[in-house]
């Protein structure tokens, strides 16, 4: 089995709001249990609704927030102890590519000044020049160009922007990115551009991806593995490949039943996920999706599901993930709905930009050397 880099165990993090006036107070469990285990070299997602608790989770895993309990492992180390250099380290190795490439970056920073920063405070002894030089090299690493070192972001599009994103990442040269939504906040052919981009880094750098993402399309592109999470806790996790042709968890079943025809697995039952997400102060007592679970049974609202085998490599948290497979997709009764136009275009051409994009990224290339030249 290959090494672990990242290991999660019984992560919680609970966050108390409330109080004032109405003096009513709450517990939103944001995270609440959860353990999972990120290989080297792999690129490991964590997919769910907004407010599953999926970017709490990001975040805990770098330390920049405290959990309420359970301990977080990156290369051996319990990331907890850090303090010292030995943070300033963990910060070297691990890096964030944020969401919206228009408010992360600082507007009154030249580009230049923007991916040489984490150079000035990981390594403040480089000369001036070499800083430099190392700037312009991590601009042509993520598809820029080394003159771009001299401009601002808002002279920039969404996707430069967020390959500036990734280059000031880079920078201090982490083994491990996280990258919370790092597509979500572009267009669709830039989306493909950016994940394609993301993969080659991972390659060329031998670099760790984990990726946080609520889109499917995203993560069935880009993951090896991947975690789905409902209501701060993981329902399943597992080979990509396997989880898209074979869900166990109906949360699952459900996510991939969305995505339209003819780009969802044929393997999957076409399921309606009806409700609105309870809320993580108050989550149903039991299995917590047996409120909106096509499948539930009596006992699910009272008997809570561990995360169990579920195939090879692959865990489910639902009591009778082996009798809703056995129904097989065929017996599903309803009918597949339609997906409505807008939908199928979007996912059409998401398909036609990720053929694309490896060839746009090669051109962009070779067009960097040929000026270089
Ligand atoms: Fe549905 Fe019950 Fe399984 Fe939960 S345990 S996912 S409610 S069948």
């Amino acid at each position: 089995m290959s090494e672990i880099v990242l290991e999660a165990v019984d992560l919680k993090k609970h966050f108390h709001v409330g109080g004032g006036l109405l003096r009513q107070r709450a517990t939103v469990q944001a995270v609440d249990g959860v353990s999972l285990q990120v290989r080297r070299g792999e690129t490991f997602a964590i997919v769910g609704e907004s407010g599953c608790g999926k970017s709490t989770l990001a975040r805990l895993l770098m330390r920049l927030i405290e959990p309420t309990s359970g301990s977080v492992r990156f290369d051996g180390r319990d990331v907890a102890g850090l303090t010292g250099r030995h943070l300033a380290g963990l910060r070297r190795d691990m890096q964030f590519v944020f969401q919206d490439p228009f408010s992360s970056l600082n507007p009154r920073m030249s580009v230049g000044r923007l991916v040489g920063e984490p150079l000035e405070t990981h390594a403040p002894e480089m000369p001036a020049d070499e800083r430099r030089a190392k700037v312009a090299e991590l601009l042509r690493t993520v598809g820029l160009r080394p003159e771009h070192a001299d401009r601002y972001p808002h002279e920039f599009s969404g996707g430069q922007r967020q390959r500036i994103g990734i280059a000031r990442a880079l920078a201090s040269g982490p083994r491990l990115l996280i990258g919370d939504e790092p597509v979500s906040a572009l267009d669709v052919s830039v989306q493909a551009q950016v994940i394609n981009l993301l993969h080659d880094l991972r390659d060329e750098l031998g670099l760790t991806l984990v990726i946080i993402a609520h889109d499917l399309a995203v993560i069935r592109h880009m993951s090896d593995r991947v975690a789905v999470m409902y209501l701060g806790r993981i329902v399943e996790s597992g080979p990509a490949e396997q989880v898209f042709a074979a869900p166990r968890h109906p949360y699952t079943m459900v996510l991939l039943s969305a995505i339209p025809e003819p780009y969802y697995s044929r393997a999957t039952r076409r399921l309606p996920l009806e409700g609105e997400t309870p809320s993580p102060a108050n989550p149903p007592p039991g299995c917590r999706f047996h409120t909106r679970c096509p499948f539930a049974r009596p006992d699910c609202a009272s008997r809570v599901p561990e995360l169990r085998s579920a195939g090879p490599d692959q865990l489910a948290a639902c009591h009778y993930w082996e009798e809703i497979a056995a129904e097989g997709p065929v017996a599903s009764p309803p009918p597949p709905p339609r997906p409505a136009p807008e939908v199928a275009q979007r996912f059409a051409l998401y398909e036609a930009a990720l053929a694309g994009a490896q060839v746009t990224r090669r051109a962009e290339t070779r067009e960097i050397q040929r000026e270089e030249r």
